[in-house]
């Protein structure tokens, strides 16, 4: 995004009115591949984006098999996906800082900024938010509107697969920021993709000692060559013993819960030291139980809930990793497919075999 104001009217190169999409087509699983959805205009303020390449989410994978989350969430009709990649092709009147043939991601979670967190700060918790491929159009398509707001320009030393994932690497970005891992000994719970960024990440940002979990030993051996020091599978409790033990006989100075599961919850609680702090971003499938009295309260706990990405502040601190050359996601960044292929995509990040799957859907 350029300084320069000037603002042009809406604008695309050809007259092609419609774009090949993914479109969750029916209540159930799946997506269908369409080549007739129309394209997008934007509004005043809106940026008309031709989207290179597309990641797939985790949250995608929920709607690709449609379970009880997508089920009660996601509109029938819609196009999903929200990490992505492309390349500003419009920009509506109203606009004053994006200019056309700028490479740009997006910050998916869109609000009016309006409400009290919008107005202090805190607009990743808006109670207006809306994310793309969840409550509106998303990016598995050729072009995409976004407010300007949401518009991130990309730096020139960034490729464009991580461009492509910025999205799920902000989430990590903003969990361990928000925890504090300098100098600390820190334990990764599920080391899923974000949960694998969140090494990278943790290492990057100073962190000490880092201990991992993950049931997949294809995932542990990536956690130790991403920089843990130990990476357990954590069926069993002899892990949590030896962490503590380890770790002055007291546990770890930060948890960051990445899996959602009850278990991890239970034993990432009980190999955090008392006055530790956990920052949660793994979402249980039904709520978890869990000794709030044990693992909280007497342990004088800081729980940290982690939605989103900060914006603008997560966006800066992660430009900022990736530009000093902190971070190491080629190994995480596994398999890329062009959009047709959408369903050997899918299936290659729901078996496991890929991490971070990445559809191409345009060249430059
Ligand atoms: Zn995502």
């Amino acid at each position: 995004m350029s300084t320069v104001a000037k603002p042009v009217n809406s604008v695309t190169p050809s007259n092609r009115s419609t774009m090949r999409a993914l479109v969750k087509h029916h209540a159930g699983p799946g997506l269908k591949f369409v080549a007739d959805r129309p394209r997008p205009t934007p509004g005043p303020r809106d940026v008309l984006i031709r989207v290179l390449k597309a990641g797939i989410c985790g949250t995608d994978r929920h709607i690709w098999e449609w379970d009880a989350w997508a089920a009660g969430r996601i509109p029938v009709g819609i196009v999903t996906g929200h990490e992505f990649v492309g390349i500003v092709e419009g920009i509506g009147s109203a606009v004053t800082r994006c200019t056309v043939g700028t490479r740009v991601s997006a910050e998916g979670h869109i609000t009016a900024g309006t409400d009290f967190n919008s107005r202090t700060g805190n607009a990743h918790i808006a109670s207006d938010t809306r994310i793309l491929g969840i409550d509106r159009d998303g990016i598995f398509a050729e072009y995409v509107t976004v407010p300007e707001e949401n518009v991130w320009p990309v730096h020139e030393s960034i490729p464009d697969k991580v461009a492509a994932v910025l999205d799920p690497l902000g989430n990590a970005v903003h969990t361990v920021m928000a925890a504090g891992v300098s100098a600390k000994s820190v334990l990764i719970t599920g080391t899923g993709i974000i949960g694998l960024m969140a090494v990278t990440v943790a290492k990057a940002a100073g962190a000490g000692r880092i201990f991992t979990t993950d049931m997949d030993p294809r995932r542990r051996a990536l956690a130790l060559k991403l920089g843990a020091s130990e990476a357990f599978d954590p069926r069993g409790n002899d892990w949590v013993d030896e962490v503590r033990k380890t770790c002055r006989g007291e546990g770890v100075d930060v948890l960051l819960e990445m899996s959602g599961s009850s278990a991890a919850y239970d034993q990432g609680f009980s190999a955090l030291r008392n006055g530790g702090t956990a920052a949660l971003l793994g979402i249980p499938a039904k709520p978890p139980t869990f000794n709030i009295t044990q693992h909280v309260v007497f342990k004088g706990a800081t729980v940290l809930g982690i939605n989103g990405r900060k914006m603008f502040e997560t966006w800066y601190q992660m430009e900022e990793l990736l530009i000093g050359g902190r971070l190491e996601l080629d190994d995480i960044i596994t398999h890329e497919f062009p959009l047709e292929q959408y369903e050997k995509a899918h299936e290659t990040m729901i078996s496991g075999e890929g991490i971070k799957v990445v559809m191409s859907i345009a060249d430059r």
